[in-house]
């Protein structure tokens, strides 16, 4: 280890910055967030930057004097010659210096910051290269998300309370991991402090002696992997068991943790899906087992997911349950496929409708739909994609409006097919496709030649 890494508490201790530039500023910015005091020597200072009041700034070259009284020191002109005379005044004083890009000339060196306050992590790379110790620290800012920083300043607001009630360090530390990887945790994530505390407090007066069961439902977005959100994927790896359905793909479901149970819920063969009164049921009973459930559903659990029905049933039994939202269909499909839903030109408003078909027919409001500068999305609409095509135009949109069909969009698989209202229903290259497949109609379909950016790599 070259370097001791430490944590200095700066606050109204004076620092010094040689050096007025960009990289001067942002070192500076450095300090002031971690409570400094500064003195800014420089002939000239960058305008943009605003000095705090009980911060001064000296236009004037670096002098000896400047170094009275100072706790630290950075070191950040464009004057290689100054910057090592401050280094060697310092040092001559022990006091810490910093000099910008130059290992050589310092006592100390600055870290890549990921701030979560009060949680922080520091990086280096000794010197060797700040650039990859900032990629890495961009790795991990996914990883750790912002609300670990509440989280810390959550279990530090009840930290003497809980030495005092509990003993022994070893007991201690059962508690805290109860807390921190458990459903109190989950409940400051989802930004609810006042139940964290209580659960917090009622487990301080009744330590578990068995695991408490929670479910989360979650939204796996329309199917590439990079469109999941940063909480998906946390709960992802954290979930005992994962019960999923047929919208799910692949490559999502291999990110959940590698040792959970994995329980398919979507279509059987035979094309009989379990039915959602026993997927509820599941949900109670697992959540009850003590189990940290994870019910991973195709885009957004909330757009034609039935996540609500799912819900409904936790809170009757009183289950700890959290949703995420995801990249719904509509909206997931439409950009990789190249097709904005709104635009000035085309479309002012959007609806998203399902185009199942019951009893052979399609229950919609054909008035509501039919209107002008409006994009309309049809989820599970294949089907029924010719009479969606009469009954708009006998509802008044023109014969030549632009209408497209895109088939596991996002995927490499992505394939789309268009043409116009009174064409598409009989182009036979509707005929191969299949589900999932998302249909899009509005004059904004039109702009796909355009804006079309997404190449899967095997059309079919
Ligand atoms: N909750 C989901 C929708 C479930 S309904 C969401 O928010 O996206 C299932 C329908 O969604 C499918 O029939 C299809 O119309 C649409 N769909 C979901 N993923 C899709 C994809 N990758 N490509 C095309 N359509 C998709």
């Amino acid at each position: 280890m070259d370097f001791l890494p430490v944590f200095l508490n700066l606050k109204e201790k004076k620092c010094l910055v040689v050096g007025g530039g960009d990289v001067a500023v942002r070192k500076a910015s450095i300090l002031l967030q971690a409570g400094a005091t500064l003195r800014i020597v420089a002939p000239i200072l960058n305008e943009s930057f605003e000095l705090p009041p009980g911060s001064e700034h000296i236009a004037e070259r670096f002098q000896l004097s400047h170094l009275d009284g100072m706790t630290l020191v950075i070191a950040a002109t464009d004057d290689a010659a100054v910057n090592e005379h401050v280094s060697r005044e310092a040092r001559q004083r022990n006091i810490p210096i910093n000099v910008v890009d130059n290992p050589g000339l310092c006592t100390f060196i600055m870290p890549a910051i990921l701030d979560r306050s009060p949680l922080l992590v520091a990086f280096s790379t000794g010197g060797a290269s700040p650039v990859l110790a900032r990629l890495l620290r961009g790795k991990l800012e996914t990883l750790i998300p912002q609300a670990y920083g509440r989280l810390a300043a959550f279990a530090e607001r009840f930290r003497n309370t809980v030495k005092q009630r509990i003993d022994t360090s070893s007991q201690r530390r059962i508690f805290w991991e109860d807390v921190l990887d458990g459903a109190v945790a989950e409940k400051v994530f989802a930004g609810d402090e006042a139940t964290a505390e209580a659960m917090l407090l009622n487990l301080l007066e009744h330590p578990h002696t068995q695991a408490v069961g929670e479910v989360y439902l979650v939204g796996a977005g329309p199917g590439d992997p990079d469109l999941l959100t940063f909480r998906a994927l946390r709960l992802m790896q954290k979930a005992d068991i994962v019960l999923y359905d047929n919208l799910v793909s692949k490559p999502i479901l291999e990110m959940t943790r590698r040792d959970a149970e994995r329980i398919f819920v979507g279509k059987r063969r035979g094309n009989h899906t379990l039915p959602q009164e026993e997927i509820n049921d599941l949900l109670v009973r697992l959540a009850k087992e003590g189990k940290r459930v994870l019910r991973l559903k195709g885009g957004d659990p909330f757009i034609f997911g039935r996540g609500g029905e799912e819900i409904e049933k936790l809170s009757e039994h009183k289950i700890n349950f959290q949703v995420v939202p995801g990249i719904t269909a509509a909206s997931g499909v439409s950009t990789y496929a190249g097709i904005p839903l709104t635009h000035r030109d085309h479309a002012q408003s959007c609806v998203f409708v399902t185009g199942h078909l019951k009893d052979g027919t399609m229950d919609l409001d054909w008035d509501l739909l039919a209107r002008p500068k409006q994009t309309i999305v049809v989820y599970m609409g294949l089907q029924g994609l010719e009479m969606l095509c009469t009954q708009l135009v006998a509802h008044g949109l023109p014969a030549t409006t632009p209408i497209a069909i895109v088939q596991q969009g996002t995927t490499q698989n992505q394939r789309v097919v268009s043409g116009t209202l009174a064409t598409l229903a009989r182009n036979p290259e509707v005929a191969q496709l299949h589900a999932p497949t998302l249909i899009i109609v509005g004059g904004v379909v039109s702009l796909r030649e355009k804006l079309a950016w997404f190449k899967p790599e095997k059309a079919l």
